[in-house]
């Protein structure tokens, strides 16, 4: 297990299910499948956070302790004024939350999920 997500990451998260749409004109993305990946973020931890200091990205571990990898990916994506946000959903397992800064500005924490856009 990884640590459990703080507050704010667990808001990120759920803003990104409920809301985020996926990037690159790929299919939208099925109710039922928004929903059972919601009902999967109680037992979502916090694994390896992203090792280039500038972003608070992190692996998203499930109760298998186990980081997905592979499958087919969903990418669900949201903006910032300063980043784009990216979730990335492996063999239907929630992988990575991703933000990448659009400038040289580190940005440690995820933003308010009220600063958020689709
Ligand atoms: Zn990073």
């Amino acid at each position: 297990m990884g640590r459990p997500l703080t507050e704010r990451e667990r808001d990120v998260l759920a803003f990104m299910i409920d809301t985020a749409l996926p990037s690159g004109g790929d299919r939208p993305v099925p109710a039922a499948a928004r929903a059972r990946w919601r009902q999967s973020i109680p037992t979502t931890t916090a694994g390896r956070r992203c090792e280039c200091g500038a972003c608070p990205s992190i692996d998203l571990v499930d109760e298998r302790a186990r980081t997905s990898k592979g499958g087919r990916s969903v990418v669900l994506r949201a903006d910032h004024p300063k980043a784009s946000l990216l979730l990335f959903i492996d063999d239907d397992r929630l992988s990575y939350l991703e933000l990448a800064p659009h400038g040289d500005e580190a940005i440690d924490h995820f933003p308010p999920v009220v600063e958020l856009s689709i």
